[in-house]
């Protein structure tokens, strides 16, 4: 538990609320979610959250069952321990229940865009991602495949505090335009899904690499439109690039999986080793337990939360 001494630098519900560990299940764990879980472990432990697991199948054309099994198996072979779980793919009553809400108050629409058009008519963001102009906003299309649902996305400034890297001011309008909350396929998309779930499951800190950063103001604008106005907490930790290529680990590039190292009889208290090396948090490559790997990565944030 915390003292009370130090817990007045936070927002009362700091300790009430459950945190979230959301891989998606489109390929094998990386090291880089590892580094996310070991965040995710170390800030509960350090705020006494309950350990939300969700896996995020949102796009069932890329998950697989078997990356669900792994992820399973992987967080077990390391010794990870969580209080509920969720799968986002048993959960298409909610996500349209909530599109009805929307709907009723006239805040969304179809889209019947090419992914050509959309590219070739709208600009994009500096990293390449589409900023919608409303092109369908006044055609009434209906809302179902083959069209895309977007949700209707006012110029509004979202002020929002990162407790890492501090405070931001964002439009959604100028990041993104008006995004979608169902693709062409009639899935649910990552942005729509993780909002509701995020306020379903009660999350109150959200801890996720910095390369989702982008999301929050608009997962912010679609929680305030769906009725939450407090917005959980946010903690965007750095993430682990790949030293040949120099770009972020992901399953597109094959990065090297947990789940091949644990074929290979690698001990998992090696892997947490290495990675507590690379970030810094021992001086020595050496093995070291998941217990403590935790406890050097909540000191870590500790730094982060004493610097606000
Ligand atoms: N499912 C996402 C991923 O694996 C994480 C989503 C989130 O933390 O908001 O990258
Ligand atoms: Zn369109």
């Amino acid at each position: 538990m915390l003292k009370p001494n130090k817990a007045h630098h936070f927002r009362d519900d700091f300790m009430t609320h459950n945190i979230r560990f959301a891989p998606s299940p489109t390929g094998y764990l990386h090291e880089g979610h590892l580094l996310s879980a070991l965040y995710v472990w170390a800030m509960a432990k350090l705020k006494n959250y309950h350990i939300h697991l969700r896996i995020e199948d949102h796009d069932l054309s890329r998950a697989r069952n078997e990356y669900i099994d792994s992820i399973y198996e992987d967080l077990e072979w390391f010794g990870f321990e969580w209080d509920s779980e969720s799968k986002q793919s048993d959960r298409h009553e909610i996500y349209e229940t909530a599109l009805k809400k929307l709907n009723k108050e006239n805040l969304i629409y179809g889209c019947h865009c090419s992914r050509k058009s959309l590219s070739m008519e709208n600009p994009s963001s500096p990293d390449g991602e589409v900023i919608y102009q409303k092109h369908c906003l006044n055609k009434a299309l209906p809302i179902t495949s083959p069209n895309t649902i977007r949700l209707k996305v006012e110029s509004t400034l979202i002020q929002w505090n990162d407790l890492r890297l501090g405070f931001f001011e964002e439009n959604p309008a100028l990041q993104c335009g008006d995004f979608a909350l169902k693709d062409r396929l009639g899935q649910w998309t990552y942005q729509f899904a993780v909002v509701i779930d995020d306020m379903e499951e009660n999350i109150g800190m959200i801890v996720r690499g910095e390369d989702l950063r982008n999301s929050t103001a608009r997962q912010i604008l679609l929680m305030s439109l769906l009725g939450k106005t407090t917005p959980p907490l946010y903690f965007h930790h750095s993430l682990l690039y790949d030293p040949q290529t120099g770009l972020k680990l992901s399953k597109r590039q094959q990065s090297q999986s947990l789940r091949a190292e644990r074929m290979n009889a690698i001990a998992p208290e090696e892997i947490l080793g290495r990675l507590c090396f690379k970030q810094h948090l021992i001086k020595n490559k050496c093995s070291i337990s998941l217990n403590d790997a935790i406890l050097l990565f909540s000191k870590q944030i500790e730094g982060y939360l004493q610097q606000k």
